[in-house]
């Protein structure tokens, strides 16, 4: 993969845990541009707020 912005290729990819899903961030160490992806999927980041709010 690579960065959609920039096509670097030193991404940081850190897999998150929420609600029974694995979603990943992926930050392009170069341009800072950061993204969310649901098992490959691209996501936007309220969608994954929505995911890890705790509903009570
Ligand atoms: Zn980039």
């Amino acid at each position: 993969m690579s960065c959609p912005k920039c096509r670097a290729q030193r991404l940081v990819e850190i897999a998150v845990k929420i609600a029974g899903r694995t979603v990943t961030l992926h930050s392009c160490s170069k341009c800072d541009t950061r993204w969310w992806d649901d098992e490959g999927a691209v996501i936007d980041l309220p969608d994954v707020l929505d995911l890890a709010t705790v509903r009570r």
